[in-house]
Formats: C-alpha cells, structure tokens, sequence
C-alpha cells in the first residue's frame, strides 16, 4: 500500500519555530496536543507551537496500558473522568482518525465484604452524578472471564466486583497522532527534537523560553511535560512542587486467542489486565519505590506484578513475557491533577496525573484549552489548582486515582 501511494502527505508538518507565538506548549504528549486542538478549534487560538523535546509519543502517552474510565468517589473527579469519557465516546469521529476506542468494561475485584461495600458506596456516587455502574456477584463474574480463579481456594477469594461498562481501552499513539495532526491542519506548529532548556523572564513573568532551536517569545506559555514537571519547573525557578517522579512499568505476553475482553483489576493489590486486539496480555502494577526519571523499572515490581498476575489467573503461568517497558509519572501528593493558571504570571500549568493521566487526555486538553484562553479555570477544573494544596484542600480519592490506572 505504501509503494502504491507515494503522494501521501506527512499527518504534520515539520516547521521551523517562529520567533514568537500567542500561546508556547512545552510537551507533545497527549495533553500538550489535545491543549492545542482545542485552543484552536474551540477557542480560535491557532498562533500556537507545541515544543517537543523528542518525537510525539516518545513520553506517557505512548507507554500506557490505555484503560479508560470513570468510576471515582469524589464528585470533582468523577465530573471531571466523565467529561473525559464523553469526549472519548466522539473521538474518533471528531478527529476523523480512528483512536479505536473499545468500551469493553471495566472490573474492580473486591476479595473482601468490607471491600465489595466500599465499591457499592462507590457505585452509588458514581450513578448519583449519571455515571454508569453496576455491581457484580462472583457467578456474573466467572461467566464474563472464565480464567478468573473464582473458587473459595482461591489466595484471595473474589467476593463481588464493580463494573463500569462504559470503561474500556483506547490506541494511545493514534490519540497524540490524531490531536497532532487535527492541531497542524488548524495551523498549529509541532516543533519535535526542540527542549526547552530555560525560560525568558520580564521580572516575574514568564515571557517565552529558550530551547535547544533558540529563544522563542511567547504571551503564554503552558507547562505540560508530565513526569519531567519538577525539572522543568526548576528552570523556571519554581523549586518545589506537590510532585514527585516516579517510574511505572507495563508488560505484554505473547499474543493468545482472545479470552478475556474487559479491563479487570485485582483488589488486594496494584494488579490490571486487558488483552489487546493483537491478543497479548496488556498488564501491570505498582510503581516502583523510588524517585527516579529513568524510563525503565527495577525487578521487585516484575516480581510482585507477576504474583499477583498468577494469584487471579493460575492459569498463565506459562505464557510468556514478550516486553516491558517504563515510564516516568507525575505523582501528586493526593492523587488528583493540577490544571491551573501560575504559578508565574504568564505561566499555565497541567500535571499531576499519576498513573492515570491517558484516560484524562480529552478533558485535560479540553480544560486546559480553556484556562489558557480565558485566563482562569473552567468549572470543571476549578477545584484542580495549585492552591488546594496550600489551604489543605486535598481531593484524595484514596486510590481511585491510581487502582485501576
Ligand atoms: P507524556 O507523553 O509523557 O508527555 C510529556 C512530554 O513532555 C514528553 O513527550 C516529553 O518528552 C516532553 N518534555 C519533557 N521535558 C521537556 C522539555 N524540557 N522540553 C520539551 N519537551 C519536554 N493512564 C491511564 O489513564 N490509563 C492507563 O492504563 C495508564 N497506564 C500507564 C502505564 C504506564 C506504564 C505509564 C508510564 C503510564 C500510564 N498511564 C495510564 C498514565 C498516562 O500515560 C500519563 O498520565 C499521561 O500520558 C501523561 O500525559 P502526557 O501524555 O501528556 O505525557
């Protein structure tokens, strides 16, 4: 196909930067490109450049598990996940560019009464504020994934789980491909292989940065660089920041006959699965222990990911492992992002994602597009600023935000 169709335009352009734009985006992961599809589709914004250090993709967002729900406590979070899934059911219409986006469910496993509980109260929250969910008895559950150890023998019995339909998985590299190329033909500049290495001050405010290509000036310039935050913050001077870093890893196994077609979660501990179209096993856990920017793990988590694997499916102890990979993640102390104005004049900053940022990809941009334009929060991001963290007003979802990703 590609021999035959040698006129085939690139999905965007390669231009050189400009001296100056309206609005600078430091980050070409999937928020910094779904910020710049919306500024300027929805806002008109179009004088706009998305810096990249690498090539799109090279970040998060192409190494995530792709889940995709909404099933939070809190109702800032649930508001927030839930327009974020709203946008995601039109994606691939709206960018005219398949994002394959699957709603094959999501099950969290409780293995305790206590557990099964919680994710009823859960449950309620979430139809309370019109998300679907639906709890699940342990013989629902064993017709619906038929590898599951469901028996009483099992380590950790599986008592009932919550299941939100609507949840499912998603082709992260088409998502930062698709919102790059509707960004481009709107006239954005993609400027790959571009660092930023400092930031251009008038005083406090940030009026542009200086890159690896040179300095380029800017009215706004927003931050959305994901685990690398505190570094890039540090060059603009901002030495501390409610973040830390650290390194999540995936895994895949070789590719099986279709057997499991829901994203199931392990309620004793940081385990997830799904199977992904080509039919490997797509799965992970826990981050690892310690602050780091590297973008690979250590063996303890490969260890204690694998267990948990085996304690839920005894059944694929002998497939094996094709690859893992790591990523570095933008961990908030509560769990919960931070899409703000600040902490600078000029400055606007999109972070704290965890290790759930993919799923938020839509409505980050969507809120971001939105704070920049019109210098201050859209409703549904309000209650995600910096300032929470100064008056105490933590929206600590007590591991919603992390487990399942
Ligand atoms: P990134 O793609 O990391 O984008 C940030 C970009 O900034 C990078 O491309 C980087 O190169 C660039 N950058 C950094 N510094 C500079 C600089 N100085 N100058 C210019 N550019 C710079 N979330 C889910 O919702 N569901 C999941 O199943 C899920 N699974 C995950 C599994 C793994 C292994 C990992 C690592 C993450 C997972 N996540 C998941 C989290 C999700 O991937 C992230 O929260 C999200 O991708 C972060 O946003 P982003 O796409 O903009 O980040």
């Amino acid at each position: 196909a590609l021999k035959g169709n040698k006129d085939w335009k690139p999905a965007w352009r390669k231009p050189d930067p400009k001296a100056s734009y309206d609005v600078i985006i430091i980050g070409g992961g999937g928020h910094g490109l779904a910020t710049a599809y919306y500024l300027a589709k929805e806002h008109g914004i179009t004088n706009v450049a998305v810096l990249e250090k690498g090539w799109l993709g090279s970040g998060n967002v192409g190494r995530n598990t792709t889940a995709v729900r909404s099933n939070y406590l809190l109702p800032a979070n649930t508001r927030f996940y839930e327009h974020s899934m709203k946008l995601w059911e039109n994606l691939s219409h709206e960018l005219n560019y398949n994002v394959m986006f699957s709603q094959r469910g999501c099950l969290n496993l409780a293995h305790t009464p206590a557990q099964f509980d919680d994710y009823a109260r859960r449950g309620n929250a979430m139809r309370h504020l019109g998300v679907d969910a639906e709890l699940m008895t342990p013989a629902q559950i064993k017709r619906l994934i038929s590898a599951l150890d469901i028996s009483d023998s099992a380590r950790f019995p599986v008592v009932g789980g919550l299941m939100q339909r609507r949840a499912g998985t998603a082709r992260h590299d088409a998502v930062a491909w698709g919102y790059a190329r509707g960004a481009d033909r709107r006239g954005v500049d993609i400027i790959e292989n571009c660092e930023v290495t400092g930031f251009l001050r008038d005083g406090d405010r940030v009026t542009g940065v200086a890159t690896s290509r040179g300095d380029i000036r800017a009215k706004k310039v927003a931050v959305a660089v994901a685990g690398s935050t505190g570094r890039v913050m540090q060059l603009a001077g901002v030495e501390t920041m409610p973040i830390e870093s650290h390194v999540l890893q995936a895994f895949v196994t070789e590719s099986l006959k279709p057997f499991i077609d829901t994203v199931v979660t392990f309620g004793m501990g940081h385990f997830y699965m799904s199977q992904s179209d080509k039919g490997g096993l797509i799965y992970g856990g826990d981050i690892d222990g310690y602050n780091s920017y590297a973008q690979r793990g250590n063996l303890p988590i490969v260890d204690e990911v694998m267990s948990e694997m085996l304690a839920l499916f005894p059944g694929l102890a002998r497939v094996r492992m094709l690859r893992s990979w790591g990523g570095v993640c933008d961990m908030s102390m509560d769990g919960s992002p931070i899409i703000t104005t600040g902490p600078l004049p000029g400055m606007y900053l999109n972070c704290g994602w965890c290790y759930g940022g993919f799923k938020a990809t839509p409505a980050s941009g969507w809120c971001f597009a939105w704070t920049i334009a019109k210098d201050q929060p859209h409703d549904l991001n309000a209650p995600f600023t910096l300032d929470r963290f100064h008056r105490g007003l933590l929206i600590d979802d007590k591991g919603q935000g992390a487990n399942p990703r």
